[in-house]
């Protein structure tokens, strides 16, 4: 397991970021720090060793992450994208966003059928973006299995769009 410490030393808040009554959770110094990033690498990947056949990470810091998990695991990555960045054709997922609405999208051929996937990003908060790229995996043809994040802001619905699935999620905030 890792030290919360590190996450929580190695992270931080910027009020008022990216509006006015924000807290944003800036993770760049942690992926600056070796120590940290090694960690937290090794924390979100090891639980789900021998159980995953293609790690999915959500642009943009899902993408930081995703690909490092995929190294230890000994598996491929696949770009969990917003709309219109992907050159062939894909599946698409919309979710509400606070004011307005995204969309996520992936490869139609990105996976396997029936393969087990492991979902990453960097920080959960109401969870919508996390049941979107649930949903994606599953209309893509694959099993979304896993979960794994830094964070989990302690936000509703949040952790509760994951039940039913292999969560670990590093550290929840009260
Ligand atoms: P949700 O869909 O769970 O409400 O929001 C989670 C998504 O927004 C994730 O993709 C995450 O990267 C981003 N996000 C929301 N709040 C923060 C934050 O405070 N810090 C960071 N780094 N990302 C955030």
């Amino acid at each position: 397991a890792v030290d919360a410490a590190i996450l929580l030393h190695t992270i931080i808040d910027v009020p008022g970021y990216p509006r006015p009554g924000i807290v944003f959770k800036d993770i760049t110094p942690l992926l600056a720090d070796p120590i940290a990033l090694a960690k937290v690498v090794q924390a979100m990947a090891d639980p789900f060793k021998g159980r995953i056949d293609k790690v999915a990470g959500i642009e943009a810091r899902g993408f930081i992450l995703a690909p490092l998990l995929a190294a230890r695991l000994g598996t491929g990555f696949v770009p969990l994208r917003k709309a219109g960045k992907l050159p062939r054709a894909t599946w698409s997922e919309n979710y509400e966003l606070e004011y307005g609405q995204a969309t996520l999208e992936v490869h139609r051929d990105a996976f396997a059928p029936e393969e087990n996937v492991l979902i990453v990003d960097d920080v959960l908060a109401t969870g919508g973006t996390a049941a979107a790229a649930l949903r994606l995996v599953e209309r893509a043809g694959a099993v979304p299995s896993g979960f794994t994040a830094l964070l989990d802001l302690g936000l509703l619905p949040g952790r509760g769009v994951l039940t039913g699935i292999h969560a670990h999620i590093l550290h929840t905030l009260a």
